[in-house]
């Protein structure tokens, strides 16, 4: 049985596309230590940002913040991102919108000599293209750890009545009568059925 193992060239990220809105380009660094450059823009938030009941839509601006510094091994990026929210209560599954900020933080090393070995060594350690810099799953990465894994649309949202589905936000003196014995439910049935003959 023959495996096919894909190679290094095609491997979709080695060829980053330059116009991407989460690709930044640090060629203007020149790779000369101690250089800096702050980049600042708006972009549209890519699919499925954040969790399931908590997302930033897909095209909604991402507000990036980002400083680029050159260190020996690559290009040192931090900064923050900032998007609004949407999601459900997952109490009462009211809409939810939130804002969410974030700071991002990362060694992007050369795809060459000494910042390859490095990223072999070291999971925590991301790559540059051609001197491009992928921010997509370092954006991804922090916007998940940023967000509540039950978002709710009040701190002390009430829920949903366990009975009859009832808004209990909308509701709060909603209640119903004590549940009726099921040994009683069958004849009050029978009274139902027949109100004129009761046998006792
Ligand atoms: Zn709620
Ligand atoms: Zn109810």
């Amino acid at each position: 049985m023959v495996l096919f193992v894909p190679g290094p060239g095609s491997d979709p990220l080695t060829s980053l596309d330059p116009r991407a809105p989460l690709v930044v380009d640090t060629r203007e660094l020149g790779r000369r230590p101690g250089s800096q450059r702050q980049v600042t823009r708006t972009v549209p938030a890519p699919a499925e940002l954040g969790i399931e009941v908590l997302m930033v839509p897909e095209g909604a601006p991402v507000e990036l913040d980002l400083r680029l510094e050159a260190v020996m091994e690559g290009v040192l990026l931090t900064g923050t991102a900032r998007a609004g929210l949407v999601g459900e209560c997952v109490r009462c599954l009211d809409p939810v919108t939130d804002e969410v900020e974030v700071d991002l933080q990362e060694l992007f090393v050369y795809d060459d000599t000494r910042g390859a070995e490095l990223a072999e060594d070291d999971d925590e350690v991301s790559q540059l293209h051609d001197d491009l810099l992928d921010l997509e799953p370092l954006l991804r990465d922090a916007v998940v750890l940023a967000l509540p894994f039950q978002p709710l649309c009040t701190p002390d949202c009430p829920g949903l009545c366990p009975e009859c589905g009832a808004d209990l936000k909308q509701d709060p003196d909603h209640a119903h009568d004590a549940p009726i014995d099921p040994r009683w439910a069958a004849l009050t049935e029978l009274d139902t059925d027949q109100p004129e003959r009761r046998t006792s």
